[in-house]
């Protein structure tokens, strides 16, 4: 028997595809450039956090994660009550649709974009609206806005966009904001945004007079949108994914109806240890992302020169605008030579990695227009 009492919405669900593995290949070093992972070594405090956090495995962690909250409600110049820890900002995300999205509603999303958005909306069974990003890959905000009808439930907005990059602007944002009605949550998902901090784009939240680099004042940002979501995560520019520690910060409100939804204790005690470091350090991680935009930068640059439409990115990828054919063929080579990239049909999604990488990354394209041309 295997015709179980599941629901409907499965059967068009997809499962989330993680990045592939680099295949070990003869004489060189293979490289992951598929999953937007850290490369760089963990911060030492940060590991010796992690240690001291494992000596009671027998314990259940704090359950209010409340260091880690208070320290983020801080930073963000919020309330605790503003703060809600998840596994992952993944987990955050499935609160989100959980608390919002059912059969007959709708969300509004661009797309190419997270997978995650797909999949969790089609989970739900609610009817998704994927709108086409620009061909520069940025969200178009007017067709997003204009997809916004009575029985929108949810919308997703995803600052630096994965794949391409796109970074939101303040004003683009403020007027797209005042175009949704209040009532409906409108997730914004930073979960890169540390590494567009320092480049012109500085994103959605930012004050007019402030510094890129200063901490955002989320408490200001909440009293103009009551209805916004700000979706962070500790696994890409702090380079913690493997403890999946992730959080919202909203509305009091939203936080209370996620708490409904996240599992109790979903972020264990090496997660919070090893945040509540990182977080303090934040100036390192910061100096770190930097280096890390810088070479995104510079690959940029050299990608284009072989005549690759790469956007401008904010994150620590770079996107490669390819047919369908031709980002499968450039996924191959890439895989005959090492390094796992991450084949998303109509494009490639390369991760920021060490020097080598980089190069050969370089090399490999060079030779893959070469051949195209020919
Ligand atoms: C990686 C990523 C996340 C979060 O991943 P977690 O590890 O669950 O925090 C969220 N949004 C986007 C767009 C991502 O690429």
């Amino acid at each position: 028997m295997t015709n179980f009492r599941v629901r409907r919405a499965l059967a068009d669900t997809p499962a989330y595809r993680p990045g592939r593995p680099p295949a070990a290949v003869e004489g060189v070093t293979s490289y992951k450039l598929s999953s937007n992972e850290s490369h760089l070594e963990p911060l030492p405090a940060v590991v010796e956090a992690v240690a001291g956090a494992s000596g009671a495995p027998a314990l259940y962690p704090d359950p209010a994660a409340a260091r880690l909250t208070e320290a983020l409600a801080d930073f963000h110049g919020v309330p605790a009550d503003h703060v809600v820890l998840s596994a992952g900002s993944s987990e955050s995300l499935a609160a989100l649709v959980g608390i919002t999205l059912e059969p007959g509603a709708e969300v509004v999303y661009p797309w190419p974009s997270f997978e995650m958005y797909p999949q969790l909306s089609s989970f739900s069974g609610a009817t998704q609206i994927a709108v086409p990003l620009t061909a520069d890959g940025r969200h178009d905000l007017p067709a997003m806005a204009q997809a916004i009808t009575d029985a929108t439930g949810l919308v997703l907005l995803c600052s630096p966009n994965n794949p391409t990059g796109a970074v939101l602007g303040q004003a683009e944002f403020a007027s797209f904001m005042s175009q949704v009605p209040e009532d409906i949550i409108v997730v914004l998902d930073e979960a890169y945004i540390e590494f567009a901090d320092g480049s012109e784009a500085v994103g959605a939240l930012r004050t007019a007079d402030g510094h890129p680099d200063a901490p955002v004042d989320m408490g200001q940002a909440l009293d103009t949108y009551s209805n916004l979501a700000v979706l962070r995560t500790f696994s890409k520019a702090h380079g913690l994914a493997g403890l999946r520690v992730g959080y919202t910060v909203a509305h009091p409100t939203i936080i209370h109806e996620m708490r409904k939804s996240i599992a109790p204790f979903s972020v264990g005690a090496a997660g919070q240890a090893a945040g509540l470091v990182s977080l303090a350090l934040r100036d390192e991680v910061h100096v770190r992302a930097k280096a890390v935009g810088a070479t995104r930068d510079d690959l940029a640059v050299r990608l284009r020169e072989l005549g690759i439409d790469v956007p401008p990115s904010g994150g620590n990828f770079v996107w490669l605008p390819f047919s369908e054919h031709d980002a499968h063929a450039f996924a191959e080579a890439c895989l005959a030579r090492g390094l796992a990239v991450r084949d998303l049909g109509r494009g490639i999604r390369v991760t920021v990695g060490p020097d080598e990488a980089m190069d050969r990354l370089v090399d490999i394209a060079a030779r893959f227009m070469e051949d195209r041309r020919a």
